[in-house]
C-alpha cells in the first residue's frame, strides 16, 4: 500500500470518537468490535469537521461530498500498515517489552533511566494492545533516539501484527504467568507467540530463571542476554542483604562484580529493576552509571488517580511523568470524570519529546482547548516562554513547584473544578496534590474504572447490537460512587440508568448526566421534582397512576408530556401491575394519552440466577409477554420491554427483549457463577494499621472480653468499624482482613470505627495497609462467612469511607 499521500499524513489516528483533539488533522478509523461499529460514529465526526476516514468497503458515503475516505474489508490492518510503514522510516532504538507482568512498569521506569542523556517516546500507560501499540508507535518522531513501547498478547496468532509496527531492537521479556491462559494451549505456546516480538530483534534480555522461557528462548536466533542467579546467566546477581532502603546486590558480568542497591524489597519489583539494568548494559552503560539511576527509581504511579479535592473539586492525580502522549490520556480521563465541574489543569515543562518547544507547546495548546479545558496553571521556565499558544484559556505561571504551592489557599482558590495534577518527575507534584486534597480518613474503597468499563464491556458482548442497556446505579451503584461511575457510563455510551429514589436522580443530573433515568420508587410528593429532572418514575398501581392525574390536573402545566415506565408483576410479588389490573390499566392510558407517555414496560424475575427456578421464570416471561403485547396494541405504539438483569441476562440470552437492566455484574460480582472467570473485581476496601499489640496466654481483647488468647498472640488494631460497614458479625474470628498477603482473623467484637486481629506469624507494622475485600479475598467470601449475599457487603460500606477511583 502507498501511504505516502496527504491523506495519511495526520497528525492524530483515531479510533475512538470520544478522544478526538483536532478535527482537521486527524485521520478516523472505524473499527469494528463484538459490540460496537466505528462506523457509527461518522456522522458526528464529520460535523465535528474530521473529514478523512477508513471505512469499510460497504459503506455509503454519499452524505458526505467534501470527505475523503479509503475503502478496505479491514480498518485495522490499514492501521496497524500504516503505523508498520511509518516505523520503517525511522532509525532509533527500539526496546520491545512482553510478557505476563511488569511490562509497564519496566517501560516507565526505562524511561526515567534513559531520559537524562537520551530522548525518547514510549507507549502511555499500558497501551499494549492491537490498537494501543500502533496509537504508541505513531508518535515516533524524527528527533527521538530511543522507543520503548510493550506488546500485549491474549490469543494466538496476535504478536506477528505487533512485531511489525514495533521492531525492537532491543527485546525484553519479563516473566511468564496466568494472564490469558486460556487464549492458548498451554503455556509453552504462550511463550512461543509472545518470542514472536523479537524475530527481528538484535539482543533479547530475559531472566535464565525462568526456566520454560529459557528453554523456549534458545530456539531464538538473535543474541541472548540473560541474567539470574545461575553461573552460566550472561549477568548473574546475588543477594546480599536488605534494609529499609531497598535490597543490596552482587552483579557479576565479563568478569566484573559490582555491587548496587536496588531501591526496593519485594520480589516483584527486584526482578523488574534487574531488566532494567541488564537493558542498560546491553546499551553500553557502565556499572557507576547504572548504580547512580536505578537508586533514583521510585514506584511508578500506574493509574490514573480521581481523589476528592476540597471546595468540591475533583483531583486527578498523574505526577509520575508528563509527555504528550501521557498527557492525552489523561485529559480523555478528565473529561470523562468533569461532569459539570470546570476543566483546569496544572503542568510542567515537558522535559523530553526532543521535538523544538514551539511544536510541544503550540501541540499542547490544541490539546488543552480541544478538550474544554478553560484553566492552565503552568509551572517551569520553558512552559512560561511558550504562553503565547495558549490564548484563549485562562494562564497562570509559577517558576517553581515550591512558588505555586505557596500561593494554595491564598492568591490561588479553586472551586467546583476538575484538576488536572501532571508534572514530569522532578517537579514533585504530589506535593501540589496533597495541598488540594481532602484530608483522607484511612479507609479507603479504591474502585477501577477500567475493571468497571472491562465488566460493562464483557456484558456488551453478550447482548445483539440494537439490544439496549440499561445500567442500575441505586443506592449509590451499590455503595460504589455517588455519581463518578454514572458519568463513566455516559461515557461509553450507555441507554438508561435506574435508580431507586427521586433523590438520587436529582443528584447524577446535578453532576452532568443526561442520560434517560428510571426511578423505582416514586411517591407522590415527588411528582415535581421528577418532572423538573426528567425522570422517568416507574408506576406500578393504579393509584400511583391517579395520584400522578391529580397532580398533573393540580399542579402539572398543560404542555407537560410525563414519561413513565410501567412495571408488570409476574411473580416477583414485590411491585407492579398484575394481569387481572391490564383492562383498567389500558383504558386509563388511552383516556390520557394526550399526557401520558409510556417509554417503557418491564418486569423482574424472582430467580433469575438458580437452575431450579428455570421453569418459574420461563412462565413469568409469558405472562410478560403476553402482556405486553396487549399493552402495545391497546396503545398503538411500542415501547421500551426490559426483564433481565445481570443473571438473567447471561442465563437466558433470548429473553433480552429491547433493553436489559444490568446491576451487581458491572460491579464484579457473577451471580450465576457462569461468568465469573470474565468479570473483574472492581473494588477494594482497604483500611491500615494502628496499632500492633502483644498478647500473654489468657489475656482478653476488646469489649465484653469476647476475644480470648489461647497462647502469647500479637494483635493488630485496624481502623474499621461497624460503622464504617464492617459488618458486627465478623466477630470472634468470622471474618478474616489480609496483611500483607495472609488472612488474619477477627480478635474479639468488632467495635464501632476498630476492629482487632490476629496477626500472630504475620510480618506487620503499624501504618501497613489491610485489605478487607479486594484480590486474594472477596466480596463473595466474606459475603459467605456471615451468611449474606455480596450485595449487602457493598451497600453496607459507610458513606464516610473515601470513594477513590482509578483509570
Ligand atoms: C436492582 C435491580 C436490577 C439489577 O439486579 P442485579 O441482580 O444487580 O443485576 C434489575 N432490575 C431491577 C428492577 C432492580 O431493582
Amino acid at each position: 500500500m502507498d501511504f505516502s499521500n496527504q491523506f495519511w499524513q495526520k497528525r492524530y489516528l483515531l479510533t475512538d470518537s470520544r478522544k478526538l483533539i483536532a478535527a482537521g488533522d486527524t485521520l478516523f478509523f472505524a473499527l469494528q468490535g463484538n459490540n460496537h461499529d466505528g462506523h457509527g460514529f461518522i456522522p458526528s465526526l464529520y460535523q465535528l469537521g474530521v473529514r478523512a476516514f477508513v471505512v469499510r468497503k460497504d459503506f455509503n458515503t454519499a452524505e458526505y461530498p467534501d470527505a475523503d475516505f479509503f475503502y478496505t474489508s479491514s480498518p485495522l490492518q490499514v492501521l496497524q500498515a500504516l503505523v508498520a510503514y511509518r516505523r520503517e522510516q525511522f532509525n532509533l532504538t527500539v526496546i520491545g517489552i512482553t510478557g505476563s507482568n511488569g511490562k509497564t512498569i519496566i517501560k516507565e521506569w526505562l524511561y526515567s533511566l534513559l531520559e537524562k542523556d537520551r530522548k525518547v517516546v514510549k507507549s502511555p500507560k499500558s497501551y499494549n494492545s492491537q490498537i494501543g501499540v500502533p496509537l504508541s508507535v505513531w508518535e515516533i518522531s524524527e528527533a527521538h533516539e530511543v522507543g520503548i513501547f510493550e506488546a500485549g498478547v491474549s490469543q494466538s496468532g496476535e504478536m506477528e501484527h505487533l512485531e511489525v509496527m514495533i521492531k525492537p531492537n532491543i527485546g525484553i521479556f519479563t516473566n511468564i504467568g496466568s494472564a490469558h491462559d486460556k487464549g492458548f494451549v498451554d503455556r509453552t505456546e504462550k511463550v512461543q507467540e509472545k518470542l514472536k516480538l523479537f524475530e527481528n530483534a538484535e539482543v533479547l534480555v530475559y531472566c535464565k530463571d525462568h526456566q520454560l522461557i529459557d528453554k523456549e528462548v534458545q530456539k531464538c536466533t538473535c543474541r541472548k542476554f540473560s541474567w539470574g542467579l545461575t553461573s552460566d546467566a550472561t549477568l548473574q546477581y546475588k543477594e546480599i542483604g536488605f534494609s529499609k532502603l531497598g535490597k543490596n546486590i552482587e552483579l557479576k558480568y565479563q568478569d566484573e562484580v559490582f555491587q548496587l542497591r536496588i531501591p526496593f524489597t519485594d520480589a516483584a519489583s527486584v526482578e523488574n529493576s534487574m531488566h532494567c539494568i541488564a537493558c542498560l548494559l546491553v546499551m553500553g552503560y557502565s556499572f557507576e552509571e547504572i548504580a547512580e539511576r536505578i537508586a533514583l527509581l521510585r514506584r511508578v504511579g500506574m493509574r490514573l488517580e480521581l481523589k476528592q479535592g476540597r471546595h468540591n473539586c475533583k483531583l486527578v492525580d498523574d505526577t509520575y511523568n508528563n509527555d504528550l502522549a501521557g498527557l492525552m490520556v489523561a485529559l480523555d480521563f478528565l473529561v470523562q470524570n468533569a461532569g459539570q465541574l470546570t476543566r483546569t489543569v496544572i503542568l510542567s515543562d515537558l522535559l523530553e519529546t526532543g521535538r523544538d518547544p514551539e511544536w510541544v507547546y503550540s501541540n499542547i495548546a490544541e490539546l488543552l482547548k480541544g478538550k474544554g479545558v478553560t484553566k492552565l496553571i503552568a509551572v517551569g521556565t520553558r512552559i512560561m516562554a511558550g504562553l503565547k499558544y495558549f490564548e484563549g484559556i485562562q494562564v497562570m505561571v509559577y517558576p517553581d513547584t515550591e512558588s505555586l504551592i505557596q500561593d494554595i489557599g491564598k492568591a490561588l482558590s479553586f472551586s467546583n473544578e476538575i484538576i488536572l495534577v501532571k508534572g514530569a518527575r522532578m517537579f514533585a507534584f504530589e506535593r501540589v496534590v496533597s495541598s488540594l486534597q481532602e484530608k483522607v480518613h484511612g479507609t479507603r474503597l479504591e474502585i477501577s474504572l477500567e475493571s468497571v468499563e472491562h465488566n460493562l464491556n464483557f456484558y456488551r458482548s453478550l447482548l445483539a447490537p440494537d439490544t439496549k442497556l440499561m445500567v442500575m446505579v441505586k443506592a449509590f451503584a451499590y455503595g460504589n460512587s455517588r455519581y463518578e461511575l454514572a458519568g463513566l457510563l455516559q461515557y461509553n455510551l450507555v441507554d438508561y440508568l435506574g435508580v431507586a429514589y427521586v433523590d438520587e436522580g436529582i443528584e447524577l443530573r446535578e453532576n452532568g448526566i443526561k442520560l434517560p433515568i428510571m426511578v423505582l420508587n416514586p411517591s407522590e410528593d415527588t411528582f415535581d421534582k421528577a418532572l423538573q429532572y426528567d425522570l422517568e418514575l416507574q408506576m406500578y398501581s393504579m393509584q400511583l397512576l391517579k395520584a400522578l392525574a391529580e397532580w398533573k390536573q393540580d399542579r402539572g402545566s398543560a404542555h407537560d408530556q410525563i414519561k413513565v415506565q410501567l412495571s408488570f408483576d409476574t411473580g416477583m410479588r414485590r411491585l407492579g401491575f398484575e394481569p387481572a389490573d391490564l383492562e383498567k390499566l389500558c383504558n386509563f392510558l388511552i383516556r390520557n394519552a394526550h399526557w401520558l407517555k409510556v417509554t417503557g414496560v418491564f418486569t423482574h424475575l424472582a430467580g433469575a440466577d438458580e437452575e431450579v427456578h428455570n421453569s418459574f421464570s420461563k412462565q413469568q416471561l409469558d405472562t410478560f409477554s403476553t402482556m405486553a403485547a396487549h399493552l402495545e396494541r391497546q396503545l398503538g405504539y411500542s415501547v421500551i420491554k426490559h426483564a433481565m438483569n445481570s443473571a438473567g441476562i447471561v442465563r437466558f440470552p433470548e429473553a433480552h427483549f429491547d433493553m436489559v437492566r444490568l446491576g451487581i455484574g458491572l460491579y464484579g460480582v457473577d451471580p450465576t457463577a457462569i461468568s465469573h472467570h470474565m468479570l473483574q473485581p472492581i473494588s477494594t476496601l482497604k483500611t491500615s494499621i494502628s496499632q500492633v499489640k502483644y498478647i500473654k496466654e489468657g489475656e482478653t481483647v476488646g469489649y465484653s472480653r469476647k476475644g480470648v488468647a489461647e497462647r502469647p498472640t500479637t494483635i493488630a488494631t485496624i481502623g474499621i468499624g461497624y460503622a464504617d460497614g464492617f459488618d458486627r458479625r465478623f466477630s470472634n474470628g468470622v471474618g478474616k482482613v489480609l496483611i500483607n498477603g495472609q488472612l488474619a482473623p477477627v480478635i474479639g467484637n468488632v467495635c464501632m470505627d476498630m476492629t482487632m486481629v490476629d496477626i500472630t506469624g504475620i510480618e506487620a507494622a503499624e501504618g501497613d495497609e489491610v485489605i478487607v475485600f479486594g484480590e486474594g479475598l472477596t466480596i463473595s467470601d466474606q459475603a459467605k462467612a456471615i451468611g449474606t449475599i455480596p450485595y449487602e457487603i457493598l451497600t453496607s460500606i459507610n458513606e464516610r469511607v473515601k470513594r477513590v477511583f482509578y483509570a
